[in-house]
């Protein structure tokens, strides 16, 4: 392990104005290593080198196939690197050494398919009668800004530096302060596969500073941004001094509707990873169960069960796919969390297990349901982002659907059932931009993701996603009759 791990800006590996800050390992603690932190002056000349490159015509000049190629060549470079990398994940994040590596291949995944679209996104040809030929192409916005949240710190640079690649951008990251180290990777990936010093730029900072500071910055052209609603606004707001398009993608409060007839030995399998993987530090977490009055006491039994099953430690030493838990990310996000349970308790809600820190180093937080929760408490109505279930019952197939919509949020929904039509009754009438259907998470890197409400706009993932990253030019020609 490095002690003190520098930014990378236009091709190279350097100290940040803004000093350094220490990187803490949450299962122990410990400080792992330091952090080089952009300032201003640094975000403004990896701006200036990504506008270099794109204004040079080397990305989009080159045939679509061959930036594909390297994009795809990028995702090789991580699966190769795997073990390394993920290990530094597990340290600086928390979650599970298992969970880390299948980070490492869902980002890889993401070259994988964006690396393929490269070569796909085609224009048409519009008819304008006699005497004209007109058509439309693709043409991407220049340089495309990207401010990663710290709880799939890998996946999340993947998502949208792949597509920003494949679509001929240059790339400026700004990395999470909480998990900064393993970007590395990205760095030593865009130069193997030849990507010219400028292309990408992947830099740590503080939010207030080096994140404002790019998505304010006049030379940008397109912002992606995940994580909390408050940052998202302040982000949209500075890009629209610029008139500059973003993508936001700001986390829900998701429900998974639980009908009289829905298997109960499979949901199971949905409450273990819909709400304690990566010690539910996800933006698409189960985070409520919403359950047919009959079948409510026999799934907190259940909850409480597989909320006990978990076995919680540093991720390090879970190496092995199965009911394992890290730490959070941080003590300050593990006190939140807890404290949120704390004031539901004070609310009325009860807790059928867990809701106390751990009394080891780090940033444990227990497994946790919580019974008796009314729509209108404040757990069901905000984000957590912690290992943390709130359960209710509700009577009919309408009040299910109102209480699933009444939250500001609109990420992602469930309904289980055994009935097609109640299925697709729920599919249609739940406000959210992706809807599971008995199994929660179901879907893939070729599936698009993004949120309705509060939950942002634009969509990351599957075909649309590309349609971020470009904008459409239409060539109208005047020919001889
Ligand atoms: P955050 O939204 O403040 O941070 C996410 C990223 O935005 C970080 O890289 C941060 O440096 C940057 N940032 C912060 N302020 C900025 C600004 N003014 N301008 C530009 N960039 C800025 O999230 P957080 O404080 O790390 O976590 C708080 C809460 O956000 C969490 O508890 C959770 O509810 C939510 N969150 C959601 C997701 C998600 O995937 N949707 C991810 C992380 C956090």
């Amino acid at each position: 392990m490095k002690d003190y791990w520098q930014n990378y800006i236009d091709g190279a590996w350097v100290d940040g104005g803004a000093g350094r800050v220490d990187i803490i390992n949450p299962g122990t603690g410990e400080t792992l290593a330091q952090q080089a932190l952009a300032d201003e002056a640094d975000i403004d000349r990896a701006v200036q080198a990504a506008r270099r490159v794109h204004l040079s015509g080397v990305l989009t000049d080159m045939r679509p196939v061959e930036r594909g190629r390297m994009v795809q060549a990028m995702g090789r470079y991580l699966l190769d690197n795997r073990d390394a990398v993920a290990e530094l994940l597990t340290l600086e994040q928390g979650k599970p050494l298992w969970e880390a590596q299948k980070e490492i291949d869902g980002a890889a995944r993401y070259f994988e398919y964006y690396g393929n679209q490269a070569e796909t996104l085609e224009g048409r040809s519009i008819p304008l009668g006699a005497g004209y030929f007109d058509f439309t192409h693709y043409e991407p916005y220049g340089v495309s800004a990207q401010i990663i949240p710290w709880n799939f710190p890998l996946e999340m640079t993947s998502r949208s530096l792949s597509a920003g690649l494949a679509t001929g951008n240059a790339c400026v990251i700004k990395t999470p302060e909480l998990t900064p180290l393993s970007q590395y990777i990205f760095c030593e990936a865009a130069e193997a596969v030849g990507f010219p010093a400028g292309a990408v730029n992947i830099m740590c900072g503080w939010g207030h500073q080096a994140g404002a500071a790019l998505s304010g910055h006049p030379d940008i052209n397109q912002v992606v941004f995940t994580g909390s609603v408050k940052t998202g606004i302040a982000i949209a707001t500075a890009a629209a001094q610029n008139v500059v398009p973003c993508v936001l993608e700001l986390g829900g409060k998701s429900a998974a509707i639980v009908h009289d007839d829905a298997d109960l030995d499979a949901f199971e399998r949905d409450i273990r990873f819909g709400i304690f993987t990566n010690a539910g530090q996800v933006c698409s977490a189960m985070s409520r169960v919403l359950v047919h009055e009959s079948r409510h006491d026999e799934v907190i039994d259940r909850a409480v069960k597989i909320a006990r099953s978990v076995s919680v430690g540093p991720g390090i030493e879970r190496t092995e796919a199965g009911p394992t838990m890290g730490p959070m990310v941080s003590e300050a996000q593990r006190d939140r969390a807890a404290g949120m349970v704390a004031d539901a308790e004070g609310q009325g809600a009860t807790v059928a297990t867990g809701g106390r820190k751990m009394n080891i180093p780090g940033a444990f937080l227990e497994p946790t349901v919580l019974s008796n929760v009314t729509p209108d408490m404040t757990i069901a109505q905000e984000e957590v982002f912690g290992p943390v279930l709130s359960v209710m019952p509700f009577r009919d197939e309408a009040q299910a659907i109102e209480i699933a919509n009444g939250t500001q949020y609109g990420l992602v929904g469930g309904v289980f059932t055994r009935d097609l039509d109640r299925a697709t009754r729920a599919a249609r009438a739940l406000r959210a931009g992706q809807i599971f259907v008995n199994e929660w998470f179901a879907g893939g890197v070729e599936t698009p993701f993004g949120g309705y409400g509060r939950s942002g706009y634009g969509r990351e993932k599957g075909r649309e996603a590309l349609l971020n990253y470009v904008q459409t030019k239409n060539v109208a020609i005047r020919t001889r009759a």
